[in-house]
């Protein structure tokens, strides 16, 4: 069976809109409760290393869903895009939620309900 990955991306950690949050207890929530195979945070999906880790990562066809919370999920698509395609990852095995301005609670809440439905 493939695998399941969570990424968090956090705007640099120094956008406000991830201040509410402690992010590694949203990583750790769901790691005690083993949601996916594996999680991550990456500070800028969206930088030229960014799109250099997605490439990588999603070389590995093991991946069956590859969950990206951070900015608005649209936004992520077209970020994503080139990365996908060079890596020959199906487009349709990322989805991504918005968890920008949440709390910690909210998030891994939101996170979770992305996965119920994807
Ligand atoms: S992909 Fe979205 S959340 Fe991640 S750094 Fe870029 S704008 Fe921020």
């Amino acid at each position: 069976m493939g695998k399941t990955g969570l990424l968090l991306c956090v705007c640099q950690g120094t956008c406000p809109s991830f201040h509410k949050m402690d992010v590694f207890e949203v990583l750790n929530a769901l790691r005690r409760e083993n949601t996916f195979d594996f999680v991550a945070l990456h500070p800028q999906l969206c930088a030229d290393d960014g799109e250099e880790y997605l490439k990588t990562l999603t070389k590995n066809h093991e991946i069956d869903k590859l969950y990206v919370a951070g900015c608005d999920p649209k936004m992520q698509s077209k970020m994503y895009r080139d990365a996908f395609e060079e890596s020959e990852f199906p487009r349709e095995k990322h989805a991504g939620v918005d968890i920008r301005n949440m709390t910690t609670k909210e998030a891994i809440k939101a996170i979770k309900d992305l996965k119920k439905t994807n």
